[in-house]
């Protein structure tokens, strides 16, 4: 490759390698300090090329005002186990008018979309759960643009519940509480939503400004209340993308299927994906052979905010990678090459998520300072969680995420590692899962019993992060 880039022949590179004692075949990798020498043996400048120039960065090419368009807004159930996630995922695909016409048969790709009686779309991931919302937030693909908060009630507000209602509030997603089994003569949706106030969830019904709707996913009672509250919230949030460019999309699930290869389902973000199109995926490229929709039906192309499988992959993805469509092959297969390189090296030095890169990340003039928080008993949860608060001033806030008694658990874990935040631990510690994830995603622990050398320790943090000059 260095020798294509100086058009000299491989042999002559190897050749040179060998008169500074470097016994290497034409295509093994140098160093380099190497590759810098030989450039120079040639006679050629040395450019180096830094990740700007080789890799694709869709943050900096923005699409002007005049060429955004609506686009369907792309909703996450959410709620506790038992609370009918799974029933009002099917009862809404129920309320697809499209498919009731075409006869589609439903095909589970992660994700689907409707069509309403007054055709809007809406787009659902059909994963439902906390744990997919967050794990692809890790992986920065904020997809999700609306959750519904799904509680039974004849049950209440249950541990996972509540743990919906912290990832969301991190995630800034809008939230519409949807009260199920409706149905049942047992319900008490009233006491729902006064609970939720305890959790900083005040429902319309309660003056507040979050929606809510009694449903019944057995019944189909309240489904069009939900589907229009979904729609009025989208609007709120005027969703907007450019359909008319190449398409940058998310992976939502992706595996090797028997017959058909890698094959991965993918929420185009903006422009459109059709049929032909070079792509390059994670650390993979591709052109697109097939585009397959949630009713099992091939169609040409995919526009904003529609799910729909990819065939023609050269390599299994990950959920939450970025689709990029380019302009060639050679284009794709220099980017894909490109980023396995950078893989390999980040593998063997890893930054962890530490206090620096989190707020070299952060925009706004007031810096947040995330922390997730567990202790052994609620007291001192509660007093840890108000010292911290004390510290925050103009210029740096502290962001409890969660604060909780009890060991660290998994779910601690990915909400800390979603949002970058350390966890602090007082007289806890984490449990053999979280112990896992957390060296997997080089999570800050920090274990205190003294509460004022925690207050300090962290002050120190905050003040190192607002930078020396100060
Ligand atoms: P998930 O774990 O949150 O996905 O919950 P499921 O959708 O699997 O529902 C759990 C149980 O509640 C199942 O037995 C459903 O049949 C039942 N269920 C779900 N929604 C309703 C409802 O609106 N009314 C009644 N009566 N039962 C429901």
């Amino acid at each position: 490759e260095l020798a294509n880039r100086m058009a000299e022949k491989g042999a002559d590179l190897v050749k040179a390698l060998f008169n500074m004692d470097m016994m290497v075949t034409v295509n093994q990798t140098i160093d380099q300090d190497t590759a810098e020498l030989l450039v120079e043996e040639f006679g050629h400048n040395i450019v180096r090329v830094s990740d700007s120039d080789v890799d694709i960065d869709t943050t900096e090419d923005v699409d002007s005002e005049e060429t955004l368009q609506p686009r369907p807004p792309v909703v996450t159930i959410m709620g506790h186990v038992d609370h009918g996630k799974t029933s009002l995922l099917d009862a809404l695909r129920g309320t697809d008018v499209v498919r009731g016409e075409a006869g589609g048969i439903t095909q589970h790709i992660g994700a689907y979309q409707i069509t309403t009686k007054d055709k809007h779309k809406i787009t659902f991931l059909d994963t439902p759960g906390h744990e997919a919302f967050t794990q692809m937030r890790q992986r920065g693909a904020n997809v999700t643009d609306i959750v519904i908060l799904v509680v039974a009630a004849d049950d209440g507000l249950m541990p996972q519940t509540i743990e919906a209602i912290k990832h969301t509030k991190a995630a800034g997603v809008p939230m519409i509480v949807a009260i199920n089994k409706i149905d049942k003569p047992e319900a008490k949706p009233q006491k729902i939503r006064e609970r939720l106030l305890e959790h900083e969830v005040v429902v319309e019904a309660m003056s507040g400004d979050v929606q809510d709707v009694e449903v019944s996913a057995k019944t189909g009672a309240g489904l069009d209340e939900l589907i229009e509250k979904i729609l009025l919230q989208a609007e709120l949030l005027e969703l907007k993308a450019n359909p008319d460019r190449p398409a940058d999309a998310t992976v939502i699930e992706a595996q090797l299927d028997k017959g058909r290869g890698p094959v991965a389902t993918v929420l185009v973000n903006r422009g459109t994906l059709k049929r032909g199109d070079v792509f390059v995926v994670g650390n993979e490229s591709g052109r697109v052979r097939a585009l397959v929709d949630d009713k099992g039906q091939q169609v040409k192309e995919a526009g904003p905010s529609m799910p729909v499988e990819v065939l023609g992959l050269g390599g299994v993805p990950n959920a939450g990678d970025h689709l990029t469509v380019v302009e060639n092959e050679q284009r794709a297969r220099e980017v894909a090459t490109y980023r396995q390189q950078q893989a390999t090296a980040k593998r063997t030095a890893t930054a962890p998520a530490n206090l620096d890169a989190m707020f070299a990340g952060l925009k706004s003039d007031v810096k947040e300072f995330p922390v997730v928080v567990k202790a052994d008993v609620q007291g001192s949860a509660e007093a840890i969680v108000t010292a911290l608060h004390n510290l925050s001033n103009d210029e740096i806030k502290v962001r409890v995420l969660n604060s909780g008694v009890g060991a660290i658990t998994e779910s601690d874990v990915t909400l800390a590692s979603a949002s970058k935040a350390p966890i602090i631990g007082f007289n806890v510690r984490p449990n053999a899962k979280a112990r896992e994830l957390i060296a997997r995603h080089k999570v800050e622990m920090k274990y205190y019993d003294v509460i004022y050398q925690l207050t300090e320790e962290i002050a120190r943090e905050m003040a190192g992060v607002l930078g020396p000059l100060r």
